[in-house]
C-alpha cells in the first residue's frame, strides 16, 4: 500500500474527476484501510471475487465492475454494482437487462470503446455502437441506463500515441452525446486513465480515472 501517493492523487485530480480505487487481486484489509481514509469507490475486475468483498465489506461501497464480463457470470454483481463499465456487446447488455429486471434495478453501464492497438483488448468500434443504439431493440433495455463511455489505451511508452487514444475516446463520447444521447444529463462520465496515464486522461476528459498498482502496490496473478 502506498498511502501517500493515495493521498498525493486524490489532492491533484479537480474536482469533477472521481478516483476508482482498482483492488482487483488485493486483500479485504488494503481495501479496509482505504476506506478508512474515505475512499468509497472501487474497482474489481472478476465476478466471484468482486461478490465475495461485496458481502465482506461496508455495504456502502460503490463498487466498479472494470474487466471483461461474462455473460454467465452477470448474476453474481448484478444485485449491487453501482456501475458497470465494460460493456463491449450488445448481446452482453441484453443479458444484464435481463439480469437487472430480475433484481428489479436499474443499472448504470458505460460503452467500453476499443482505441488501442492491441487486438487482445476488448471494446466496440464506433461503427459497431451506432449500429446498437440505431437498433429498436436497444430502446426495449428498460433496466440499464448508459451513462457514459469507457476505454484503455495502448500499453505503450509513447505518451502522444496514448494522448491520441484518450483524444479519440472523448470525441466518440462528444458524438454519441450529440446524437443517440442528445439533452440526457446522465450521459457525463469518460473512464480512462490508469496508474501509467491517468494524468494525460485527465487532460483529455476523463471523469473517472482507474488507479490500482500505484495506490496498492503491483499485483501478484501468481498468488
Ligand atoms: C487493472 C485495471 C486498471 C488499473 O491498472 P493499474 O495500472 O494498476 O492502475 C484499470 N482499468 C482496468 C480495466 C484494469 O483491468
Amino acid at each position: 500500500m502506498n498511502i501517500q501517493k493515495y493521498q498525493k492523487i486524490k489532492h491533484e485530480i479537480p474536482e469533477n474527476v472521481r478516483l476508482i480505487a482498482v483492488s482487483k487481486t488485493k486483500p479485504e484489509s488494503d481495501i479496509l484501510q482505504l476506506y478508512e481514509l474515505g475512499q468509497r469507490i472501487f474497482g474489481e475486475n472478476k465476478a466471484q471475487e468482486l461478490k465475495q468483498k461485496h458481502e465482506n465489506l461496508p455495504k456502502d461501497i460503490a463498487w466498479h465492475f472494470i474487466g471483461h464480463l461474462q455473460t454467465n457470470k452477470i448474476k453474481y454483481i448484478i444485485p449491487f454494482v453501482h456501475l458497470i463499465h465494460s460493456i463491449d456487446s450488445f448481446n452482453l447488455l441484453k443479458e444484464v437487462n435481463k439480469q437487472a429486471l430480475k433484481n428489479n434495478r436499474q443499472v448504470s453501464c458505460l460503452l467500453q470503446f476499443h482505441v488501442a492497438t492491441e487486438e487482445t483488448k476488448y471494446g466496440f468500434s464506433f461503427q459497431e455502437a451506432v449500429e446498437m443504439l440505431q437498433n429498436p431493440e436497444f430502446e426495449n433495455l428498460k433496466n440499464v441506463s448508459i451513462v457514459g463511455i469507457m476505454g484503455m489505451a495502448s500499453l505503450t511508452d509513447d505518451r502522444s500515441q496514448i494522448r491520441r487514444e484518450f483524444s479519440t475516446l472523448y470525441s466518440f463520447f462528444e458524438k454519441l452525446k450529440a446524437t443517440y444521447f442528445k439533452g440526457k444529463d446522465s450521459f457525463k462520465e469518460i473512464s480512462m486513465g490508469m496508474t501509467d496515464d491517468y494524468d494525460i486522461a485527465i487532460e483529455e476528459g476523463a471523469t473517472l480515472i482507474r488507479v490500482g498498482s500505484a495506490i496498492f502496490g503491483e499485483r501478484n496473478y501468481n498468488i
